[in-house]
């Protein structure tokens, strides 16, 4: 039939990654040099992938620190995760695995599906090389890519990847 398929997917990451900018450049094709915060928003977008029409919530959250306690919402229900660090910043590259075993002991799953992002690809002042955004995500069976928002590279392929790590882990859809 043609019934669309539901998919929540969740950006995670340290604050000023490029969350945001990741999300509104893949939504409305814009790139908005200063975004505020965010509390907490989900932006709704029907997504073709291999032919199938998926309608997915992406949720972009405030950001995470070491101290933030995983909330319920950001790893139940959750079909697949989009960890955000900045290939500037060492330490959001440090957090993304902080929250990766966050969501793996909350969710009681020893797997999850999930994309690492590498973000702010453009430009130069490079804290985290390629080979080890790559070696972080295969040692934990995720997808890994980077992009920028502000160039427009790569974006629409993160959400490719999610869902081709959703459809390999959860056949059948059922949410972490
Ligand atoms: P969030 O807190 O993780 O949602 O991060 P934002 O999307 O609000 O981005 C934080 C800052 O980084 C903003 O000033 C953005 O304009 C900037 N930014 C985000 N993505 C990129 C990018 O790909 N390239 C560059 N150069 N700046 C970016």
């Amino acid at each position: 039939g043609d019934i669309l398929k539901k998919r929540k997917i969740a950006v995670l990451g340290s604050r000023s990654v490029g969350k945001s900018s990741l999300i509104i450049q893949f939504i409305d094709n814009q790139f908005v040099e200063s975004y505020y915060p965010t509390i907490e928003s989900t932006f709704s977008k029907s997504i073709n992938y291999k032919g199938v029409e998926y309608d997915c919530d992406i949720i972009d959250t405030a950001g995470q620190d070491e101290f933030t306690i995983l909330n319920q919402k950001h790893a139940i229900g959750i079909h697949g995760f989009v960890l955000v660090y900045s290939v500037t910043s060492r330490k959001s590259f440090e957090m993304v695995r902080i929250i990766y075993d966050k969501i793996i002991e909350f969710s009681g799953q020893n797997t999850i599906p999930c994309i690492m992002v590498g973000a702010k690809m453009d430009l130069q002042q490079r804290q985290v090389a390629p080979q080890e955004g790559e070696e972080l995500a295969q040692s934990h069976h995720a997808a890994w890519i980077e992009t920028s928002a502000k160039t427009n590279k790569n974006v629409a392929e993160v959400f490719q990847l999610v869902l081709g790590e959703i459809e390999k882990t959860t056949p059948t859809s059922k949410p972490v």
